[in-house]
């Protein structure tokens, strides 16, 4: 199944606007291609996105700006993606805590003691998920500045043959 990823992410993005606003936040989508096709399962990637952009939601006070972007053709590993970003200035994570994200159940400190509901699921499952797809998930993040987490997704048919 082939998916574009420009369309959905433009749905998702919409569909969360309301959410964000209400909780004092401005979410904006960009694009520098009109269509982005991957082979993956919509529902999978769209839970994928669904929970960066919560995260992004969650662990940003009022008065802050997310945006996510989405770049085609990232030459990476030898090999092209299609690269979707979910930037926040949000609570940061800090540089310690970054191994563990991807761990089941883990929550930060900080965040934990917030009253933020949330069980540490959600990067386990965005992580596998974007695994079993071929791709996978780099974060930058500076604690009390803000996080950026980059999903890399192949795209389909465009693998460079240079295997030297
Ligand atoms: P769930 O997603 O299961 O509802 P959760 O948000 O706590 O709960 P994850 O999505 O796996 O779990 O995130 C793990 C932890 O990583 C969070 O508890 C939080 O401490 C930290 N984190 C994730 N995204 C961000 C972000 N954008 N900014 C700051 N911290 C983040
Ligand atoms: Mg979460």
């Amino acid at each position: 199944k082939t998916l574009d990823l420009t369309k959905k992410l433009e749905q998702i993005v919409d569909d969360v606007k309301m959410e964000a606003e209400e909780n004092g936040l401005d979410i904006r989508f960009t694009s520098n291609a009109r269509s982005v096709i991957v082979k993956a399962d919509a529902g999978r990637l769209t839970q994928v996105f669904i929970n960066l952009i919560t995260n992004a939601i969650r662990y940003t006070p009022k008065g802050g700006n997310i945006s996510v972007v989405i770049e085609d053709k990232v030459m990476d590993r030898d090999a092209n993606y299609a690269c979707v970003s979910i930037i926040d200035n949000g609570i940061g994570i800090p540089a310690e805590e970054l191994p563990h994200l991807f761990d089941r159940f883990y929550r930060v400190e900080k965040a934990r003691s917030r009253h933020t509901g949330g069980t540490g699921l959600g990067l386990s499952i965005a992580h596998q998920f974007v695994k079993a797809h071929g791709g996978f998930i780099r974060i930058a993040s500076q604690h009390e500045q803000g996080s950026v987490f980059t999903v890399y997704l192949p795209i389909e048919g465009e693998q460079t043959g240079s295997t030297s």
